[in-house]
This record gives structure tokens, sequence and C-alpha cells, in this order.
């Protein structure tokens, strides 16, 4: 049968919850140190380790058949993919916050106010859905100091404990979806016997830490 490919963050704050989950599962592999391929000595299966970002696409074009990326990522990106199973780690909100003086109280005074944002498709989306029209600016990180620097009026940013909002002087306001690591599948191998057995693994690691 054909080696599987799973594509997991390479460094951040997915990578070693990842890597423990597939050890428990009794594979055996080398965590990443430069090469971006560690092989599994004991089942035909090679890790991936790359930038969360890059996981969806490489899944859903199917250059890795599994990955493991939080649902924001998977949304922001909008890719077809399966949804095998959530993984309980990784937990945060996506959230709007704004400054703590300020004369934001409902979500229609977001009206014309510009919201900083590294997830502009998330955010567009929920808008949307609320019938609000605010300006989206889309920044590729340090969200929490722009409305600081006079650069938006509030942001939406992903928080667990709130300890960066509050830091930069900002409140959440609203919450715009919650996020865990999924384990996600391209659509043409979901039904592969190698990915249901790894499923099965997964599964019974996860009940045995219930
Ligand atoms: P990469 O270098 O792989 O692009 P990154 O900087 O984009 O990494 P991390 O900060 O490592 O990403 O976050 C990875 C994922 O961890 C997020 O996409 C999210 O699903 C989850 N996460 C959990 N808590 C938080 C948090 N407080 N802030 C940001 N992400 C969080
Ligand atoms: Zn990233």
């Amino acid at each position: 049968m054909k080696t599987l490919k799973i594509a997991i963050q390479k460094s951040g704050r997915l990578n070693e919850k990842s890597v423990e989950l597939l050890k428990n599962c009794g594979l055996n592999f080398e965590n990443y140190k430069s090469s971006l391929i560690s092989p599994v000595s004991n089942f035909p299966l090679e890790i991936l380790f790359l930038r969360d970002d890059d996981i969806p696409e490489y899944v859903q074009d199917g250059i890795a058949d599994l990955g493991i990326v939080g649902e924001n990522v998977i949304e922001e990106t909008e890719v077809e993919v399966s949804y095998l199973q959530r993984l309980g780690f990784g937990k945060c909100s996506l959230k709007i916050a704004v400054p703590n003086n300020n004369n934001i109280a409902t979500l229609a005074d977001l009206n014309g106010k510009a919201i900083a944002t590294t997830y502009p498709v998330i955010l567009g989306k929920f808008l949307k859905a609320q019938g609000i029209e605010s300006d989206i600016r889309t920044i590729s990180g340090s969200v929490e100091i722009s409305p600081g620097l006079g650069l938006s009026d509030a942001i939406c940013d992903l928080v667990s404990t709130g300890g960066t909002l509050k830091s930069n002087g900002l409140k959440a306001f609203a919450d715009v979806m919650s996020s865990e690591a999924i384990l996600i599948s391209s659509k043409a191998t979901e039904s592969n016997d190698l990915v249901q057995e790894l499923i099965q693994r997964i599964q019974s690691v996860l009940r045995a830490k219930e």
C-alpha cells in the first residue's frame, strides 16, 4: 500500500501536542529538526512539518493525505477537505476586541469602523451575516497593537486567556468563532484503509484521555 503523508505544524502552538498525539498512537519518528519530512519506522506514514497556514491547501490538493491544523486556519483558507476528528487541543476563540475606553457598545456601532485582523475571510462572513459594513484591514501580525497606533478602531484576533488583550488595553467584545485542532483529510483519501486505521488509533488515544 502507498505510504501516507500527514502534515503537522513544524513549530508553534500546535506542534508539541500534534507530535505527542502521533507518538501516543504508537508511531515512531524523529521530531522536526531541519528536514521537512520524517519517516515513521513502524507504519507506512511520513510526517511533513509545515507552517500551519500551508496545511489546508496541501491536504486539499492531495500533497498530504492528512493534516492537523486549527479550525480557524481551515475556515480562513476556504478549502474543501473532510473533517475527520476534533482533537481537543489548541482551543481558542476568534474575537472582536475594542479599546477599554471607546464608544462601541453594540455590533451595529462597528458600521464604518476599521477592524484590523489576520482573518479577513472569517471576519467578512461574520459581519455580512450581521448586516454590518466595516472597513476590514488585513495585517499579517501584531494585530493587538493596531488600535493603540491609531490604525484601527477594533481588532479581530485569536484569544485563549485574554492576557494579550488586557496588556494592550483592549477588551473582548464579540465572539466570531471558537476553534480547536482538527484532523483533516483530502476528500479522496478519507476512505483509505490506512487512514481509517490511523483514525481508530487517534480515537482510542483521545478516549483514554477522557
Ligand atoms: P506558523 O509559523 O506555523 O505559521 P503561527 O504563528 O501562524 O505559526 P501559532 O501562533 O503557532 O501560529 O498558532 C497555531 C494555532 O494555534 C492557531 O491557528 C490556533 O488554531 C491555535 N491557538 C490556540 N490558542 C491560540 C492563541 N492564544 N493565539 C493564537 N493561536 C492560538
Ligand atoms: Zn501561521
